[in-house]
């Protein structure tokens, strides 16, 4: 679907968004017609309507998604999410932009996502349980170490990958911990994973920055989300000299000219299940402060937060996607002719899946290794994956969106033509 025709509804659908830049990369690729029907549409989408037994002794029906886009590279991976609007477009979008994020950082794995419509905030842990044991057993043989590895994502997190595993061990009648990632530590669980995703946003940050000869001291940051990505990167940046003087959450934002504390919001926040109220900061609304002024903006909570209604007033100079999805295609058009620097989903929150290789890896090894090599892998495959990216963008003369789609999706497609069509 053309950009410019979009209606808003198009606009916001993941899928939609997900297309238009497929086409507007597969176009400048000149990708053989064929590559571009395989890989235009997801290769498995499984949905289960399934029952639970919820504390009131009530039978209640869920619906949950896999998708699998493409395992042409190796086993599928990407995360399961819980929420009350997981669609299956969404669904399949995110599967997609697992594929191509997997090889723009090239790690040996295709693309898949989960997801089960749910309120996760009214259910209890009980409840949590008996939900992710059933939609697990729903899907079984659609997942496994070296078919479908999933993993953490919104609303889900080390608890609920230790419920799967252990649902998918009692199956299997022993013990397989490579069948998800993101797991607890002491069961096959890494070290650094639970900050990856958010120490990746930082080294991207970090090189986005060096590229543009831009100074770390005093550059201001503005953080939206404050999950395990935005508050991870927010403490780590922090750490290192970034001014984060704004974060905004779903509830409502704070604002603080000369820096907030990460470390007294972080506690603050566990204990009062939000940032609201945080004395170290004035109280200003996510929307006012997502266009404010600074020279970084991390949207890292949900898709859909610059679209056209807003993209025209972002005055960050840099945006590092930490979520999946959170500018849409329209709102590309709209940041490229002002000029920002923007690092795409699929390179810039890659730290996560890439971390979720290396807990692959060792639970297959047996072996764990240190967290200080763990970061310092992540840092290098996220540095050299962003220099692949901004060198691509300037060969092609295209934006660090397209080139990283069109670096992704000639790698895809190199595998595809290797491996042959199965007749
Ligand atoms: N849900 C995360 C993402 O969107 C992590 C996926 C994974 O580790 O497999 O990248």
């Amino acid at each position: 679907m053309a950009v410019a025709t979009m209606t808003l509804d198009q606009e916001i659908n993941p899928w939609e968004a997900q297309s238009a830049r497929f086409e507007f990369a597969a176009r400048k690729l000149n990708l053989d017609e064929g590559l571009w029907k395989v890989l235009s549409s997801p290769a498995r989408e499984i949905i289960v309507h399934f029952p639970v037994m919820m504390d009131n002794g009530k039978i209640e029906m869920f619906t949950g998604y896999r998708v699998q886009h493409s395992v042409a590279r190796g086993p599928g991976k990407g995360g399961i999410r819980y929420a009350p609007d997981v669609s299956l477009d969404e669904v399949r979008a995110l599967a997609s932009w697992m594929t191509w994020k997997c090889a723009v950082v090239n790690i040996p794995f295709g693309g898949a996502k989960g997801g089960v419509i749910c309120n996760p905030k009214a259910m209890s842990q009980g409840e949590l349980e008996r939900m992710t044991r059933r939609y697990t057993s729903e899907i079984i043989e659609f997942i496994g170490p070296e078919k479908d590895v999933p993993a953490p994502d919104m609303n889900t997190n080390e608890q609920t990958m230790a419920w799967i595993m252990d649902t998918y061990s009692m199956h299997m009648r022993q013990t397989v911990t490579s069948v998800v990632t993101g797991k607890p530590l002491n069961i096959g669980g890494s070290r650094g994973r639970r900050e990856a995703t958010g120490r990746g946003i930082k080294v991207i940050c970090d090189e986005s920055i060096r590229y543009l000869n831009m100074p770390r001291e005093g550059c201001r940051v503005i953080i939206q989300g404050f999950g395990n990505v935005g508050s991870n990167a927010a403490r780590l940046m922090k750490e290192c000299g970034y001014k984060i003087i704004g974060i905004a959450e779903w509830d409502g934002g704070l604002f603080n000219p000369n820096g907030i504390d990460i470390h007294q919001l972080v506690e603050y926040k566990n204990r009062n299940n939000t940032i609201l109220g945080f004395s170290g900061a004035e109280a200003m609304p996510s929307e006012e402060l997502i266009e404010s002024e600074c020279e970084i903006l991390v949207p890292a909570a949900t898709e859909n937060v610059i679209t056209s209604r807003n993209a025209d007033r972002i005055k960050a100079r840099v945006v590092v996607e930490g979520a999946n999805g959170p500018t849409t295609a329209v709102a590309d058009d709209i940041l490229s002719e002002k000029r920002i620097f923007v690092v795409p989903d699929i390179l810039a929150n890659a730290g996560g899946v890439t971390a979720s290789y290396f807990e692959w890896v060792q639970d297959r090894q047996g072996y764990f290794w240190k967290e200080a090599i763990i970061n310092e892998q992540l840092e290098t495959i996220l540095r050299d994956s962003f220099d692949d990216v901004v060198r691509y963008a300037e060969a092609h003369n295209v934006n660090n969106r397209i080139a990283a789609y069109m670096l992704a999706i000639d790698r895809v497609a190199f595998t595809i033509k290797q491996r042959g069509i199965y007749a």
